[in-house]
């Protein structure tokens, strides 16, 4: 019965050693005897047993033991043997997870001085940096433990989560994506987010670095906004008009869209400027842009054209329609109180694009419209 025992944990292929009471050696493993380099004999040479009790006393006070630069736990087992109160003591390696946790320490206390935000997840989030938690307004409890993509706004969520499946599935080494975060105050927060994976034991899981670019992308706002937009009125430029133009009169001619333009020009502005001064003229300018503003839908295209001069770009808007919609305008800056100046008039030409005709000659046909109200007397609309 004793062999049977001692034959079962012969062929464990862990150290394992038996003691009495007191943690003297009884019998050893193959392993426990490898493990410290003595053989079956030795074990009755009392120097050695008491080196040994000695040694195991130890590693279960401390719970570990370190042998030829392994580490092991020691777990001791009360056991009956033969009616006599035994115990069983094993030992297991743990120096590939001592390793692991030594590596993770390493990696917490580097993250911490990185002024990037670094976030390692699964699907929660198992560990965030200081940086990240300062980005974000959060503290690392908060953060720990909830779903990842839970902190990005709504609209980003999906495109993060491809990502991470293209990780996953095409073992791509990593991704790098412009995204957003929702703060926790409830502001978005632009950022550039390195995603890859990283082996840890037997899982995998995410290890991303995020860099705040709100700034770099207000200013490149700002540059767009400058490159766009006419800085008098704040509507767009001639060069935006042409870009977008061309982009809604290649859609119109290709799909046979409606497509209509009208063209606005203020009525004897040169007077206005004579009699008021500049200053007041830009001030018309300015409060004219936002009358007209009013008026339109979020596709329309309006521009300055230059000096007094304006544009509009209706898609999917008939000939008809667009005369209603300037008359609609022209109506609200005639009854509109002008500081100063009190009556502003306009003069505005209407024209929708024809079958597959060039640009030109559908902006001379807007200009024609437009000079032929002037002609007429001024504050009409003429649709050509
Ligand atoms: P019409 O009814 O025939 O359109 O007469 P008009 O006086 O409006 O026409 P004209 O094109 O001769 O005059 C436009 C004036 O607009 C001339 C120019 O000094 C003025 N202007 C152009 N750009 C600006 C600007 O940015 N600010 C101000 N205040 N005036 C401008
Ligand atoms: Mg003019
Ligand atoms: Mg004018």
């Amino acid at each position: 019965m004793i062999d049977k025992q001692l034959e079962l944990f012969a062929s464990l292929n862990y150290p394992i050693i038996l003691v009495d009471l007191d943690n003297w050696p009884l019998w050893a493993n193959r392993k426990f005897l490898s493990l410290q380099s003595i053989s079956k004999k030795d074990l009755e040479v009392t120097e050695i047993s008491f080196m040994i009790k000695e040694m195991l006393t130890a590693a279960l006070r401390d719970g570990q033991l370190t042998v030829e630069k392994k580490r092991f736990q020691a777990t001791r087992s009360p056991l009956k043997i033969a009616g006599k109160k035994v115990a069983i003591i094993s030992l297991f390696d743990i120096s590939q997870y001592v390793q692991l946790l030594a590596k993770q320490e390493m990696f917490e206390n580097l993250s911490e001085y990185l002024p990037e935000g670094i976030i390692l997840f699964q699907d929660t989030i198992l560990y965030s940096n200081p940086a990240l938690e300062k980005m974000l307004g959060y503290t690392g409890s908060e953060l720990l433990g909830r779903r990842f993509l839970e902190f990005l706004e709504p609209s980003q969520q999906k495109p993060m989560d491809e990502n991470l499946q293209q990780l996953m599935l095409q073992n791509k080494s990593k991704v790098e994506t412009i995204l957003a975060f929702t703060e926790k105050n409830g502001q978005s927060l632009w950022t550039r987010i390195k995603t890859r994976l990283v082996a840890q034991g037997d899982t995998t899981l995410f290890l991303a670095i995020i860099i705040d670019i709100s700034k770099e992308r207000s200013e490149m706002q700002r540059l767009d906004r400058l490159a766009n937009t006419d800085v008098l009125t704040g509507v767009y430029n001639r060069r935006k008009f042409d870009e977008l133009f061309l982009i809604e009169y290649k859609r119109a001619k290709r799909y046979s869209r409606h497509l209509s333009a009208l063209f606005l020009d203020i009525d004897h502005f040169k007077k206005i400027n004579d009699t008021y001064g500049h200053n007041i003229g830009d001030e018309v300018l300015k409060k004219y842009s936002q009358l007209v503003q009013a008026h339109l839908r979020e596709t329309d295209v309006f521009a300055r054209w230059g000096g007094e001069e304006f544009i509009i770009l209706l898609p999917e808007t008939s000939s008809e329609k667009a005369m209603i919609l300037a008359e609609h305008i022209r109506n609200s800056i005639a009854t509109f109180d002008f500081a100063h100046v009190k009556n502003v008039t306009t003069s505005i030409g209407i024209t929708p694009l024809k079958g597959k005709e060039q640009v030109n000659t559908f902006l001379k046909r807007l200009d024609q419209a437009l000079y032929i109200a002037k002609e007429k007397g001024r504050n009409q609309s003429i649709l050509l």
